[in-house]
């Protein structure tokens, strides 16, 4: 029987001598809201735990339109032509809103799709990104242990997303482009501090001097912020995804930022500290799924809510005695 649905054990075994199809399926378990396909992920997850951890995890971030899935693809086709094995993840909250996700509708990345030495899946959906983050995190592992040594993990930018993709991160890379000389207007405090590397891309044609002076801006306004506690400077570069410029460059960045903080042991040390953040939010996120999933809860809600609505309660009161509800 063809069809016969493959056995836990038959994805782990299939997933950890690294076939793309079993990978695949034990994904859609993680990602499945179904009771007996979560519990069926965890038991895949438990098993992939010992063979996981051991790759570089690259966040990608920058606005729609800087080039994000350009710039993967010609990075992911320099890792794979150096014998890398590389997985591309993508966390994008807005996929919970509309089928439609501002990442998904075109045909991304082409040629890195047929690449054998590369993997690519499309964000999770979930109606929290706490929840795609969460399925994102899982698939990071299961993408380890089927063999790939570099994750990168692409976000759209809009929101908290940022936060979530540099908390499951070791190197944080933002794209830009150069503008009319206000570079560092309507960017988020943040985000520059998150980053490990601002690249600006599009740096071809006319547009190359514009790119170097914006390379320099941004490089000025990083000296101003206080040193990170990787003890490593961040860095600007130039590059050109479309014509293939510049991506090496990126590449030697990264290896020598993973190279001075194992050394320094940041790297090991931001893992742990990324571990411990994860453990917690894996618990806010299952206290809140239960909650909610709890038919008791679910029936009460709706009355609470009504009541709300003609004001015969107050949001505390309410709370309160929805949260003593047992299952
Ligand atoms: P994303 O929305 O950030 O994923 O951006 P895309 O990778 O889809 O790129 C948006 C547009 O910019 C596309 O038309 C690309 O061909 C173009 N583009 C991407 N990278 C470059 C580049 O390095 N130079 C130039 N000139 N165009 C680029």
């Amino acid at each position: 029987n063809r069809s016969k649905t493959p056995s836990t054990q038959q994805i782990t075994e299939g997933l950890l001598a690294g076939n793309k199809t079993q990978l695949s399926r034990a994904l859609t378990r993680i990602e499945s809201t179904a009771e007996k396909h979560q519990q069926e992920g965890r038991e895949i997850i438990e098993a992939c735990l010992p063979h996981a951890n051991k790759s570089i995890r690259i966040g990608v971030t920058g606005v729609p339109g800087v080039g994000k899935s350009t710039f993967i693809e010609s990075f992911g086709k320099l890792l794979t032509s150096k014998e890398n094995k590389v997985a591309v993840l993508t966390v994008d909250p807005s996929s919970s809103l509309s089928k439609g996700s501002i990442l998904g509708d075109k045909t991304r990345m082409e040629e890195l799709v047929k690449d054998p030495n590369a993997f690519i899946r499309p964000s999770a959906s979930g109606d929290s990104l706490g929840g795609v983050a969460q399925k994102t995190r899982e698939a990071i592992i299961l993408c380890e242990a089927a063999g790939y040594n570099i994750i990168v993990i692409e976000t759209v930018g809009v929101g908290q997303s940022e936060t979530a993709v540099h908390s499951m991160t070791d190197f944080f890379l933002l794209l830009k482009l150069a503008g009319a000389g206000d570079e560092l207007q309507g960017i988020k405090r943040g985000i520059m501090e998150m980053a490990d590397a601002i690249v600006i891309n599009k740096a071809d044609g006319e547009n190359r001097k514009a790119a170097k002076m914006a390379k320099n801006e941004f490089n000025r306004a990083l000296h101003l912020y206080p040193p990170k506690e990787s003890g490593w400077t961040p860095k600007t570069l130039t590059c050109s995804a479309l014509e293939n410029e510049g991506i090496d460059d990126v590449w030697k960045l990264i290896e020598a930022y993973i190279s001075e903080t194992k050394k320094n042991q940041y790297f090991q040390h931001k893992r742990t500290e990324q571990n411990k953040f994860w453990l917690l939010q894996t618990i806010e996120n299952t206290l809140k799924r239960d909650f909610y999933n709890n038919p008791k809860v679910k029936k009460a809600l709706e009355v609470q809510l009504k009541l709300i609505e003609a004001n015969k309660t107050s949001p505390f009161e309410a709370a309160a005695y929805l949260l003593k509800l047992k299952k």
